[in-house]
């Protein structure tokens, strides 16, 4: 199927569409996107301005997932509950694992427990830390007052990101655009990639689960692993307590993406769907994905602690 066909089917217009339900399948969910950016992280827009472009393009049922934080959740309910649309209160948890800094969408249908409001203060200080060690090692590379830079580009309100770090070095003139600053300094692998102060993968799973939610592997193909890796990495993700992952984030490949069904069915993880949309304009919009196929794979709005998510009103 074209991306235009798979992108009209996504914005047909709500009364088009079958209501979600818990019984709803991957492959015929609309309306439904459980990964989304703001201003609260690495996002453009405000809280309220996503909702809104999530409800002119259709969508009853977000999850606002920004990284490491909640901070935008409270106003893109309220902005919901105006639009007569489902919001999960999340975040998009970043960890380790053997090296490797992976994702977890943290889907909490009962809001923080204590202890999980009390992590994320841990994670706000790691990304502190982490921002001035990208900006030691970004100096030595040539760019001067890295943390200064880096901070002026995302004002005060909200923790540095290495998007952040990446237009500094545009700016600067040391990389063409934010993809070449990645690719030559802060992608996986290069100097600027300081992931030795994100919990392990196990800890932050043990958070999301004790707080009665849900932990979901966020775009598992994008880690640039074997698919022999990313059974391992769902075997330690289960062994922690983990119970989905997303079977489609954004585009993908149809072939790719039938192999993950297979690979998430084997594994008996619930599957989820998100667009991981930043900023208007690129090629994504919220709700914008690639089909997912017909699997077993059951969707993450039929795992038990969500179905209030997915009740009718
Ligand atoms: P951080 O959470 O500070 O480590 O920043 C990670 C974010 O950087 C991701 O969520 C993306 O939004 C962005 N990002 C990661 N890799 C790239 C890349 N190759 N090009 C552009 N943006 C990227
Ligand atoms: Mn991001
Ligand atoms: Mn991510
Ligand atoms: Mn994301």
């Amino acid at each position: 199927m074209s991306v235009a066909a798979s992108h009209s089917e996504n914005t047909a217009a709500p009364s088009e569409r079958a209501p979600l339900t818990a019984a709803t399948s991957l492959d015929e969910a609309r309306g439904i996107d459980l990964h989304l950016h703001s201003r609260a992280s690495d996002g453009r827009l405000t809280p309220s301005e996503l909702v809104d472009l999530c409800h002119a393009k259709g969508l009853s049922h977000i999850a606002l997932t920004d990284h490491d934080t909640l901070a935008g959740v409270a106003e893109a309910g309220e902005r919901c509950a105006h639009h007569g649309m489902r919001l999960l209160c999340a975040s998009e948890l970043s960890c380790q694992w053997r090296g490797m800094t992976i994702h977890i969408v943290a889907l909490l249908p009962q809001g923080p427990n204590a202890a999980f409001t009390a992590s994320l203060e841990g994670l706000a200080e790691a990304r502190v830390r982490r921002a001035e060690e990208i900006a030691r090692r970004l100096q030595k590379l040539g760019l001067d007052d890295a943390l200064a830079r880096a901070r002026a580009i995302a004002g005060s309100e909200r923790p540095l990101g290495r998007p952040d770090f990446a237009q500094a070095l545009v700016d600067a003139g040391l990389a063409a655009d934010r993809q070449a600053a990645f690719k030559r300094y802060l992608g996986a692998g290069k100097r600027g990639d300081v992931k030795t102060h994100w919990p392990a993968l196990e800890t932050v799973v043990g958070w999301i689960v004790e707080a009665g939610g849900v932990a979901v592997v966020a775009h598992p193909l994008r880690y640039g692993m074997t698919r022999r890796k990313r059974d391992l990495l769902f075997e330690a993700f289960i062994g922690a307590g983990g119970q989905a992952a997303e079977l489609v984030s954004g585009y993908q490949n149809r072939d790719t993406t039938f192999d993950l069904a297979r690979q998430l069915a084997h594994h008996e993880l619930y599957g989820s769907l998100g667009s991981d949309f930043h900023f208007p304009g690129g090629a994504l919009a919220p709700g914008t994905l690639s089909p997912a196929p017909r699997s077993h794979v059951r969707p993450v709005w039929a795992h038990p602690a969500l179905a209030d998510f997915v009740a009718p009103r």
